[in-house]
């Protein structure tokens, strides 16, 4: 079934980096869903994880790793962990990923569930990943899995100079646009307009 989404639902649709496909070919997907949910694990969409949130559609979750250009000595800041499934994407090909995630349930779970599948480069914490992980920064990459109503600055200043960033940008319950921010050698910022997306909001007390 892995092979089969890989080939029908990723491949087809265009991405096509070797190590973006075998990370998706290797992640066992219908560990990161609830059980009753399992025979739909790879489908093509994403599915309910709980507290009113999601594990992101397959094709979305290869199309946002590939376009950060990850290589092996890569740091990575997740924003939204939810399943932790983004975050073992990401382990399998960079040498650390930081994930935030604000509901302590699916924080706590996400972790327990990475450490139980052995992804052992991955630190999981519970908070607004509005404000980043200073403590951790600067990151070569950033990826936002909610979308929120402006690119947050405190993530922009985390970001490397030659760092990349992708986050979905728009209102709650609409169409939103998935935004990718080039941070370059000298520190100039650039965003692109990549495609339509629909995702969870990013919620916490920002303005
Ligand atoms: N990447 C996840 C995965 O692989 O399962 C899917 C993430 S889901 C689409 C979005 C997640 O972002 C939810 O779990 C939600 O609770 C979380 N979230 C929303 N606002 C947040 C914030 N301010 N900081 C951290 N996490 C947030």
């Amino acid at each position: 079934m892995r092979k089969s989404m890989v080939d029908q639902q990723i491949k087809r649709r265009g991405v096509n980096d070797r190590d973006v496909l075998d990370a998706m070919l290797s992640v066992p997907r219908h560990l990161f869903v609830p059980e009753k949910s399992m025979y739909r694990a790879y489908n093509d969409s994403p599915l309910p994880i709980g507290y009113g949130q999601t594990i992101s559609q397959p094709y979305i979750v290869a199309y946002m790793t590939e376009i950060l250009n990850l290589d092996k000595d890569s740091v990575v800041l997740e924003v939204g962990t939810g399943s932790g499934y983004q975050a073992a994407i990401l382990s399998v090909l960079v040498k650390k990923v930081y994930t935030i995630e604000i509901i302590p349930e699916l924080a706590a779970s996400a972790s327990e569930r990475l450490q139980r599948l052995e992804y052992n480069n991955i630190e999981v914490k519970n908070g607004d990943g509005y404000y980043g992980w200073p403590e951790r920064a600067p990151f070569d990459a950033i990826i936002v899995t909610a979308a929120a109503g402006h690119v947050p600055p405190p993530l922009i200043e985390q970001l490397k100079n030659g760092g990349r960033m992708i986050i979905p940008v728009g209102g709650a319950f609409m169409t939103q646009s998935l935004v990718l921010v080039i941070k370059d050698e000298t520190g100039n910022i650039t965003t692109q307009n990549i495609m339509p997306v629909i995702f969870v909001p990013l919620t916490g007390d920002h303005k």
